[in-house]
């Protein structure tokens, strides 16, 4: 099972990835934690990457590309994976598209979480993450049981630094007008299926797996 989850920022894409990796077994790839990994090995393609990080500029989609083939030819791929913010534009989607195809493998399930832009905004701006195990809460949506406070290992609760209002209608620009396009790429491929992020995390991930399963 091969899957790709698309949707704007605040659409809950880290939270369903977390659910299907758990569900199917299969590894979650982020582009950002294969990035890390590769600079801290310090492989050929990581180094390459540092340098341009170190520069303060945006790693070449051909280092990405490559670090995901990487990724994908390790053995807990073989049964599937799924990306998780990648593609962001159409030229890396159809990047993906060639590299996959050289490895003569095929992307099965395309899930694009739909939120409006309003609602983004109102999710984006209560959450908060614990700094010592990751857990992700929400002052609406999530709330810890006690205010502040991590309900998995009580550590102390931080707010998003980048989620404030300016920031978020920036990101979701830059979504709309690089992102959203691939919806139209991958419906043409005939693998997009739409899933209403609204409701409960389990809400939106029962109808996650109920497209998968078409
Ligand atoms: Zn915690």
């Amino acid at each position: 099972m091969r899957l790709i989850l698309l949707g704007p920022p605040g659409a809950g894409k880290g939270t369903q990835a977390k659910m299907l990796k758990e569900k199917f077994k299969i590894p979650q790839i982020s582009t950002g934690d294969i990035l890390r990994q590769a600079v801290k090995d310090n492989t050929e393609l990581g180094a390459r990457a540092k340098i341009v990080m170190d520069a303060g500029q945006l790693v070449p989609d051909d280092v990405v590309i490559g670090l995901i083939k990487e990724r994908i030819r390790q053995a807990d791929c073989k049964a599937g994976f799924i990306l998780d913010g990648f593609p962001r534009n159409i030229a890396q989607a159809e990047k993906l598209s060639e590299t996959l195809i050289e490895m003569s493998l095929k992307i099965d399930k395309v899930i694009d979480l739909e939120v409006n832009a309003e609602e983004v905004v109102n999710r984006l701006t209560g959450r908060s993450t614990c700094p010592e195990c990751g857990a992700m809460f929400h002052h609406i949506s999530r709330p810890p049981k006690v205010s502040g406070v991590c309900d998995g290992c009580g550590g102390k609760l931080e707010q998003r630094l980048d989620d404030n209002r300016e920031t978020i209608h920036e990101r979701l620009k830059v979504y709309m007008e690089s992102t959203a396009p691939l919806k139209e790429f991958y419906k043409k491929q005939g693998n997009l299926k739409m899933v209403e992020a609204k409701g409960s995390v389990e809400d939106i991930f029962s109808n996650v797996c109920k497209m998968i399963d078409v």
